[in-house]
């Protein structure tokens, strides 16, 4: 059973998507305006490793990951993050260049870090400057159901007008009002409402003709329209960082849920900050590392997976140099035990019953799917590869065990994410590459008499088939005689 920690329940709950074998998941992707750091892969890593869990159950999953390249502002630690200057207009007029310049600079070095810390691609990244009319069209719909307003150019979100407005952070109207450090917009009618668009002053470079006059989105609409674009209504699941709960989850189930009228997300998952000598680790605060740095010190992407996977989503976590260092010796110690199996001839068909191998896999897929417990489940492989590593070193691997290693670790590596180094596949002969691509025809052709027979023709010639999900895997059989 799969489960998660869902922030808007407080609790642990089993996993059932709206619709059946389908999940749809939107993830807040970065504001592009500096390097990706290591906190925001910590966050996407989490969104990553969900998927690959679902998917590794079957599930087709749907991500979408946003860019937002407007609206996110300097201040958004002040409540409602309507306060300072747009962050990317504020690097462009530094560096004295155009937004769009910075936007795709950063947006480039994203997608790059992605692709080497091999997260998957979500389906689509779109940008919020790319749906300023979808942002548009969802305010105008919200000032008609009278769940904002628009003052000298603005329009505000009346968060006195959404009920259930606190429920997933907990930031209820009632506590805003005594206690928050809230921003005094002075055309706001309350200082806890939060801005969907605002007004731009002449100088501002990015701006666009609306109903209301010239001016930009709020940050938290972008997401609302986006994920209303390319998921629908209600979708399963929503990530982002912890830093995200307040004021931005808070506000796109608001403006999502008005304006629909159906429940927004069912599923809420935040990854908890990484840190930097006890501080999030944070553009703004300039105290990040980027994947470049870790590689200049002489770590891998996958040094850096293993790193992040090795502690739980939902405890903050110290960078260490230290912690790379025995991840890089965990990576080695993988690659040297698959190489290993690889290698070796096994002189028994089967296991004696005392063997433990089959129920360590299924220990490691319950563990990870409970909560996504990474580190729980990396112990348990951690475990199986002395315990694997002794039995080779006293040869008691079967034929059948090392078949299992083999199926089941690109399962284990798949969920994890983890490309480990393999050595150049053995070159099969002629022949039962033929047999292999008849028999993947029969498969696909649903004719289970033919691939069966195949499968004997593959055994006769002295080797051994197991089928995956989209693969077939091959391996020698060390004890067939002829
Ligand atoms: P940003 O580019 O600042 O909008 O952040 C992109 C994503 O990374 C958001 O989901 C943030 O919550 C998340 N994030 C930012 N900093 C950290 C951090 N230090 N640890 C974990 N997640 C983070
Ligand atoms: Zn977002």
């Amino acid at each position: 059973m799969i489960s998660f920690y869902n922030t808007a329940e407080k609790k642990k709950v089993p996993f059932k998507p709206l619709t059946q074998g389908k999940v749809l998941m939107y993830t807040c992707g970065p504001t592009v305006y500096d390097d990706i750091h290591m906190g925001n892969i910590r966050s996407y890593l989490t969104a990553d490793t969900i998927r690959r869990i679902l998917e590794n159950k079957g599930f087709e999953v749907r991500h979408i990951k946003n860019i937002t390249d407007v609206g996110h502002l300097t201040r958004d630690d002040i409540s409602q993050g309507d306060t300072g200057e747009d962050k990317i207009e504020k690097k462009a007029r530094l560096e004295n260049v155009t937004p769009e310049s910075i936007t795709k600079m950063y947006e480039e070095h994203f997608h790059t870090t992605e692709k080497e810390m091999n997260i998957l691609p979500a389906h689509f990244f779109p940008k919020a400057t790319g749906h300023i009319i979808q942002m548009i069209e969802l305010i105008k719909h919200l000032i008609e159901k009278k769940h904002a307003y628009v003052v000298k150019g603005n329009v505000f979100f009346d968060v006195t007008s959404f009920s259930r407005y606190g429920n997933l952070s907990g930031n209820t109207l009632e506590k805003l009002k005594v206690g928050a450090r809230l921003e005094e917009h002075p055309d706001k009618k309350n200082p806890w409402d939060f801005a969907l668009w605002l007004k731009a002053p002449q100088e501002h470079l990015m701006q666009w003709e609306s109903p209301w006059g010239k001016g930009y989105p709020g940050w938290h609409i972008e997401c609302s329209a986006m994920s209303m674009e390319y998921l629908g209504e209600s979708l399963d699941i929503h990530t982002g960082g912890e830093d995200n709960i307040f004021p931005h989850h808070e506000a796109e189930i608001a403006q999502s849920e008005c304006a629909t009228g159906k429940h927004f997300c069912t599923y809420w998952i935040h990854t908890r900050h990484l840190l930097v000598d006890g501080e999030k680790m944070s553009k703004s605060k300039k105290n990040f590392y980027s994947l470049k740095e870790i590689q200049e010190k002489g770590f891998s992407p996958m040094d850096l997976r293993l790193t992040l996977l090795s502690s739980h989503y939902r405890s903050q976590m110290n960078f260490s140099w230290k912690a790379l260092e025995q991840s890089q010796k965990n990576l080695q110690k993988m690659t040297r035990t698959l190489q290993r199996i690889q290698d070796f001839e096994p002189i028994q068909q089967r296991s004696s019953k005392d063997l433990t191998l089959s129920t360590f896999f299924e220990t490691f897929f319950t563990t990870i799917e409970d909560d996504i417990n990474s580190p729980g489940a990396l112990a348990l492989l951690y475990e199986m590869l002395n315990t694997l590593n002794t039995r080779l070193d006293k040869k008691i691997v079967s034929q059948e065990e090392k078949l299992l290693f083999l199926k089941e670790w690109d399962r284990i590596t798949f969920v994890l994410g983890l490309r480990i180094e393999q050595k150049g596949k053995e070159k099969l002969p002629k022949k039962i590459n033929e047999i292999l691509e008849k028999r993947s025809q029969a498969k696909k052709e649903r004719d289970y008499v033919l691939s069966d027979r195949l499968r004997k023709e593959i055994e006769a010639l002295g080797y051994i088939v197991t089928d995956l999900e989209n693969e077939q895997k091959i391996i020698k059989n060390s004890l067939f005689k002829n």
